[in-house]
């Protein structure tokens, strides 16, 4: 099988271009059907074309939900969280345009965890010496990057987890760099300056974001918390597992038994 070998997409016949292929198990796809899978969806490499018919199939059903799917709540910056608390669902999208984007649209009740993490990085801040080539300072200087993470866990049949970055650019905090008195080296540029990490959350942005993160995880449960409220029954029901005549804790459970009478 030669490098330039034709290969057609297993889903809609066309022909495939040069680096347009895109694995399947047993098949191949082309880039404009792949783009039509799930953003959340990460396991094209080991699915089968039956799988992603079905998936497909599914996606073009979604399109009926983000047309009827109205906002009431917007929260995020690049991208949003978009919350219709009326037909308690949500959708998650970085797209400008996001009702042509096609973003799936979750039952908030699908919602079963959220985390908020931060990841930390460093990259090597350099100077140049005299001859303008790029060098180390001594000791080296880092400067640490922040990126602010939402993984929201849920039940779906085509992915188990949404993650996404909350702040539109990277976080970067500089190091500290301390003068030294002349007779332990003199100025911070002078080779032995004392280095150290800043403190991260005395940055205005990484407080900013850290905290929208926490305030996304802390909407989306209250909401997925409010729907699975709503739906319990008002009035006492008999429990049936041991008989009592009960109401429902706010999880559905028998107030005297434990069991799930929802
Ligand atoms: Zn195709
Ligand atoms: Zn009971």
């Amino acid at each position: 099988m030669g490098l330039f070998d034709k290969k057609y997409c297993d889903i809609c016949g066309e022909k495939i271009g040069l680096f347009g292929n895109r694995k399947l198990e047993d098949g191949n796809l082309c880039k404009d059907c792949a783009a039509k899978l799930s953003p959340w969806f990460s396991e094209r490499r080991s699915s089968t074309i039956a799988e992603i018919k079905e998936q497909l199939a599914y996606r073009e059903a979604n399109k009926e939900k983000v047309a009827a799917f109205e906002p009431v709540t917007t929260l995020g910056y690049g991208t949003k969280v978009m919350v219709d608390e009326g037909k308690g669902l949500f959708l998650i999208t970085s797209a400008s345009n996001w009702r042509e984007a096609n973003p799936d649209v979750l039952a908030l009740t699908d919602v079963t965890g959220c985390r908020v993490e931060v990841k930390e990085s460093s990259d090597e801040i350099r100077t140049k010496d005299a001859e303008g080539k790029s060098i180390s300072y001594d000791p080296p200087r880092y400067k640490a990057k922040y990126d602010f993470y939402v993984n929201v866990d849920v039940n779906h049949p085509w992915f188990s987890e949404m993650s996404f970055r909350v702040n539109p650019s990277t976080v970067v905090v500089d190091p500290i760099v301390q003068s030294l008195p002349a007779a332990f080296g003199g100025p911070s540029n002078r080779p032995g300056a004392r280095v150290t990490k800043a403190d991260p959350t005395t940055n205005a942005r990484y407080v900013e974001y850290r905290k929208a993160a926490e305030d996304i995880k802390d909407a989306l449960l209250k909401a997925r918390d409010d729907v699975r409220e709503a739906a319990l029954p008002k009035g006492p029901v008999i429990c049936p597992h041991c008989g009592a005549t009960t109401v429902p804790d706010a999880s559905g459970r028998c107030e005297y038994c434990g069991s799930p009478v929802v």
